[in-house]
């Protein structure tokens, strides 16, 4: 039997043999003066059949979309979970020690504090929903390409709202399922090419879709291994560290805010700012930091991102084009918007605002240069700047 997916291919494939005859065609001496005819040049004419090709490919990847959002809402539909804990703990039992037990284990939990019996027991409850779920998923195969890129350039995602997260989790052989999680925000439990994400039902939207593109980090990158995520913040910059943990936010963050498709929006909105942030934040559906993280990271504009609390510097993240002694200060300066939102009684000062850069940066000639202060308060008392780098000769600060 051939499936419609083959159909397609063979489709695809004549597809593009019959632009192969089109582009063999121009070497044709007369063929080619009637492409210039119709196209104005030979490269336009070839530019018309990549164009035509690229549309095929993702018409493609879109019909794969569609099929995996069927198949994920006809298997909500049917779905049946275990609730007597007895019962759940006796089912697995007897499939660990049957002859068909589960290989290959993939389990990571998100910001796990400590270890609950609630959270332990629905872990068990996962494991035996896990065996009715049929969808299973070998590791596509990269080559050399960016996993998040691959991912979504197969599904035919072309725009912000079509990265939708539990679909595409649903193509990697993931189903997710929010629920009651006690100590930490999300959890994959996988044996072989299945797994399922829980997230905690409580958590907010945005944050709840970085936690499920973080553990599709771990199911693309430690499938087979058992993790303990750390304790501690999610979303941090990644240049910071190289852990399992960086490697899984970076998946996520590539895979929610894709460069080809980021970047072009970025640029459209204007110069970076916490607008800006907050218009990128809205489309691709991702909280504020994460998305003021990936702005930076993907800037060619000299950036930096600073996080403060009442005691001290937390974090940073700077644009490629801000070289490495470009350190932000530990404390901040009283001058800042930021000191005002973290200490202030009275009312925060305006932001964004422009000051020396010596108020922000401890780089010994940082006062021939001038910064734009854009700061942002998010929860627990942190206060997030994005810092843009000018020189002072180019930009002068307007008093105010
Ligand atoms: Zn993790």
């Amino acid at each position: 039997m051939t499936s419609k997916t083959e159909n397609s291919k063979m489709e695809l494939a004549t597809f593009i043999d019959s632009l192969m005859d089109e582009f063999s065609l121009l070497s044709d001496e007369k063929v080619a003066a009637e492409a210039i005819q119709d196209f104005g040049s030979i490269e336009n004419a070839l530019g018309g059949i990549d164009a035509e090709i690229e549309n095929a490919i993702a018409s493609l990847g879109k019909d794969r979309l569609s099929k995996a959002r069927a198949a994920l809402e006809e298997s909500q539909k049917n779905a049946t979970r275990l609730s007597d804990p007895t019962q759940a703990y006796q089912q697995l039992a007897d499939f660990i020690t049957s002859e068909d037990g589960f290989r290959r284990l993939t389990l990571a939990a998100r910001n796990g504090r400590a270890s609950s019996d609630d959270d332990a027991t629905s872990a068990i409850f996962d494991l035996c929903e896990l065996r009715e779920f049929k969808q299973s998923s070998p590791q596509p195969k990269f080559g050399e390409r960016a996993k998040a890129d691959f991912i979504l350039q197969e599904l035919g995602i072309t725009k912000p709202e079509e990265i939708d997260i539990e679909v595409i989790a649903w193509h990697l052989g993931a189903k997710v399922r929010y629920g009651r999680l006690t100590q930490c925000e999300a959890r994959i439990i996988g044996s072989d090419d299945v797994a399922m994400i829980t997230v905690d039902e409580g958590a907010p939207p945005q944050r709840q879709r970085f936690s499920i593109g973080h553990e599709l980090g771990h199911w693309i990158y430690h499938r087979g291994q058992t993790l303990c995520c750390q304790a501690g913040d999610i979303e941090l910059p990644s240049d910071q560290s190289n852990n399992l943990e960086r490697v899984a936010d970076r998946f996520a963050s590539e895979l929610l805010m894709p460069s080809y498709l980021f970047v072009p929006i970025a640029q459209s909105l204007g110069p970076p700012s916490m607008r800006v942030v907050q218009q990128l934040a809205e489309i691709f559906k991702t909280s504020r930091t994460a998305t003021a993280i990936r702005l930076v990271q993907l800037n060619q504009r000299p950036l930096c991102l600073v996080s403060h609390t009442k005691s001290g510097r937390r974090w940073f993240a700077r644009s490629r084009t801000l070289s490495g002694n470009w350190m932000p200060s530990h404390e901040l300066r009283a001058e800042t918007a930021a000191f005002g939102m973290i200490f202030g009684k009275s009312a925060p000062k305006a932001s964004p605002r422009c000051m020396n850069a010596s108020i922000w940066f401890t780089r010994r000639d940082a006062s021939r240069f001038n910064v734009i202060e854009d700061s942002f308060r998010v929860q627990n008392s942190e206060v997030i700047s994005l810092l843009s780098v000018k020189e002072e000769k180019e930009f002068l600060c307007q008093e105010t």
